[in-house]
């Protein structure tokens, strides 16, 4: 039977949750977490783990029939902030992993797709606040280009080879297993560490640049619960929006001196600035509500309570 899950890109900052998540659901032997590079410890001994380079559509297709996989979940990308100093490379690899793997689809040599899409596929004359589901999308950065070209490619394979792919516009991700890799909201995790390390943070951001974030359990969740649901529901087939919290660095600090009253935060923006300002501040997530029942858990202060007691432990463990 082919009802295995493959992961791609699996050592990532979503992928290490996103595999545990999935094991603790199906049963380790059931979820082949693989990357490019080899995972750590725990990810290596806790079930199936195989080197695996997304561009390579032969090596999937093996690893594939190999396995029985029936769904990937496909997390390898270059990110934001990178992909503005690789723009071709970041093209490359996230497209054509994409077609690699809605090509397995299309061939009925897999059933189902996961591909992540991002709120950078909005751009600056998008309505910055509550943005729609539908709205004016002329995304500015590289990866912004590649994620709305792929929700367009998404949708076509499945009104047109009726693929089973779906997706979720992320918002930043917020946690504290694995380092952030490479995105223009990473300052929301690297704060974190700073704060607890040195007292002190260097941001790459200006004060009051509001952007969507989430905390990674409800982004876990929400994935696991979209792809859970009944076909039927999943009527969007490029990307939902999908809501969490929305904070400037001013208003995460102000929240974090609550717990560190020492802490103390510089304000250098550098190009990361940009590619900020050229996304929304906050998503209105109502179709995804209505259609698939989502509902996010994690408020702010949640967030950065949780975010401090794990970081916490995590150091004293050294
Ligand atoms: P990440 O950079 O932390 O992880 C990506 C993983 O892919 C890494 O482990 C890397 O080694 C692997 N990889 C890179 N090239 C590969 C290749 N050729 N073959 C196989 N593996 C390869 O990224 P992430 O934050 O976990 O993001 C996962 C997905 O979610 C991406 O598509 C990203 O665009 C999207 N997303 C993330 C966020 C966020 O805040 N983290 C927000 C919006 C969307």
């Amino acid at each position: 039977m082919q009802n295995r899950i493959l992961i791609i890109g699996a050592c990532g900052q979503i992928g290490t949750e996103l595999t545990v998540a999935l094991r603790a659901q199906h049963g380790a032997h059931n979820v082949i977490a693989s990357d490019i590079v080899e995972g750590d410890k725990d990810m290596m001994e806790a079930g199936p783990f195989e080197v695996l380079d997304a561009m390579d559509a032969l090596a999937i297709e093996k690893l594939c029939a190999q396995y029985y996989v029936g769904t990937v979940y496909l997390m390898a990308a270059m990110l934001s902030a990178t992909a503005e100093k690789y723009p071709e490379r970041a093209w490359e690899l996230n497209m054509e992993s994409l077609f690699n793997v809605l090509n397995l689809a299309r061939d009925g040599k897999i059933n189902k797709v996961f591909w992540p899409s991002s709120i950078a596929v909005f751009g600056p004359s998008t309505p910055r606040n509550n943005t729609p589901q539908q709205t004016i999308m002329e995304p500015t950065t590289v990866y912004g280009i590649s994620k709305q070209t792929g929700e367009r490619w998404c949708e076509y394979y499945n009104k047109r080879y009726g693929v089973d792919v779906r997706s979720i516009r992320y918002p930043g991700l917020i946690s504290w297993k694995a380092q952030p890799g490479g995105g223009t909201t990473d300052y929301a995790v690297a704060i974190f560490h700073e704060a607890l390390e040195q007292g002190t943070y260097d941001c790459f951001l200006k004060e009051d640049t509001g952007l969507p974030m989430m905390y990674m359990d409800d982004a876990i969740r929400a994935t696991i619960e979209l792809m859970d649901a009944d076909t039927d529901r999943v009527q969007v087939r490029s990307a939902y929006n999908l809501g969490g919290i929305s904070f400037t660095p001013a208003e995460l600090v102000s929240k974090i001196k609550e717990q560190l009253p020492d802490f103390t935060v510089q304000y250098n923006p550098d190009f990361r600035q940009a590619i900020a300002d050229s996304w929304p501040a906050s998503i209105d997530d109502s179709v995804a509500q209505q259609h698939w029942g989502w509902k996010h858990d994690y408020d702010l202060e949640q967030t950065v309570v949780t975010m401090l007691t794990n970081l916490k432990a995590q150091h004293s463990n050294r």
